[in-house]
C-alpha cells in the first residue's frame, strides 16, 4: 500500500509540529499547512523536519479562506494522493471577558477554531468517503468542556467541535471514515506559555499530575486515532489533560 497522505492545520503550531512528527515516523507522508505570514517559524519548522527524508511538507493555508481550503484539498491530492487523514489543530485564542469583548473578538476564535474545521472537512470528505477510508481527528480542549472565564470564544468554538464531530462521524461512518476529537489540557506551547506566570502557576497547581501536558502526549493520542486498526472509534472525544477535568 503506498502511504496514507495526511494534512495537519495549524501545522508548524507546538502542538501540530508533533504531530506531524508522529505521523511521519508511523509511516504517513504529511503536509503541514500552516499561515505563510508566520515566515520565521516556518524555515524553523522546514530545518526541523529536515531529518524526515521528505516526509513532511509545508503548504501556506488561512483555514478561514474556504476556497484556499478546497486548492489545497486538489493540490495535495495531484502532488502526493488523496487525503486520507485531517487533523484540525489550527487555532487561535482573543481572551477577554464577554462584557469586554468586542464583536471582532468573537468572530475570529469562532472563524478560525470552527469554520476552519467546516472548511477543511467540507473538501476532504468526498474523497475519503470514496477510498472507503478515512480519519479526521478535531483538536478541542478541555475548555470546551469546562468553560473557562475570559474564554466564551474560545469554549464555544472548541465546544461546538464536540457536536460538529459527532455529527459528521454518523454521516461518515457507513463509509470507513472516522471522526474523533481530542480534548487536550493544558499542554506546554506558545499558546500556554502566554499566559501570565502567576496564572499559569495557578493552573499547574490544578492539574492533578502536577505539570502542563508535553505535546508528543498530544500527538500520540493523535497517532493512534489515525490508525489502520482505529476504525471503531468514532464521534469520541478522548481527554489528554492530567486528570485536569474528569
Ligand atoms: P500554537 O499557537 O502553537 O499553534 C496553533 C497554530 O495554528 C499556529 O501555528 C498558527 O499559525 C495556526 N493558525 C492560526 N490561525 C490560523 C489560520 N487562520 N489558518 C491556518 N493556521 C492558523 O498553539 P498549540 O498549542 O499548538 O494549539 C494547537 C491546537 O490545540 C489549537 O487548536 C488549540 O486551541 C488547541 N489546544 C491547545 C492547548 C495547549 O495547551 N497548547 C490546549 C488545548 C487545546
Amino acid at each position: 500500500m503506498s502511504k496514507r497522505v495526511a494534512i495537519v492545520t495549524g501545522g508548524i503550531g507546538g502542538l501540530g509540529t508533533e504531530i506531524c512528527k508522529h505521523l511521519a515516523r508511523s509511516g504517513r507522508k504529511v503536509v503541514a499547512a500552516d499561515l505563510a505570514s508566520r515566515s520565521e517559524r516556518v524555515e524553523a519548522f522546514r530545518a526541523e523536519m529536515a531529518d524526515f527524508d521528505g516526509a513532511v511538507a509545508f503548504e501556506p493555508l488561512n483555514v478561514t479562506d474556504h476556497q484556499a481550503c478546497a486548492d489545497l484539498v486538489q493540490r495535495t491530492g495531484r502532488t502526493h494522493g488523496s487525503v486520507s487523514i485531517l487533523v484540525n489543530a489550527a487555532g487561535i485564542t482573543r481572551d477577554t471577558s464577554l462584557r469586554k469583548m468586542a464583536p471582532e473578538q468573537w468572530a475570529d476564535v469562532i472563524k478560525v477554531n470552527l469554520e476552519g474545521v467546516f472548511n477543511m472537512c467540507r473538501h476532504v470528505v468526498d474523497g475519503m468517503t470514496a477510498q472507503g477510508f478515512g480519519r479526521i481527528v478535531n483538536i478541542s480542549s478541555v475548555n470546551g468542556q469546562t468553560g473557562q472565564f475570559g474564554q466564551t470564544n474560545y469554549s464555544a468554538a472548541k465546544a461546538g467541535m464536540h457536536g460538529f464531530t459527532m455529527a459528521l462521524a454518523r454521516e461518515v461512518a457507513k463509509k470507513g471514515v472516522t471522526v474523533n476529537s481530542v480534548s487536550p489540557g493544558y499542554c506546554n506551547t506558545a499558546l500556554v506559555q502566554a499566559v501570565p506566570e502567576e496564572i499559569r502557576n495557578q493552573i499547574i497547581a490544578n492539574i492533578p499530575v502536577g505539570r502542563l501536558g508535553e505535546p508528543r502526549e498530544i500527538a500520540r493520542v493523535v497517532d493512534f486515532l489515525s490508525a489502520e486498526d482505529a476504525g471503531f472509534i468514532t464521534g469520541a472525544n478522548i481527554p489528554v489533560n492530567g486528570g485536569y477535568f474528569m
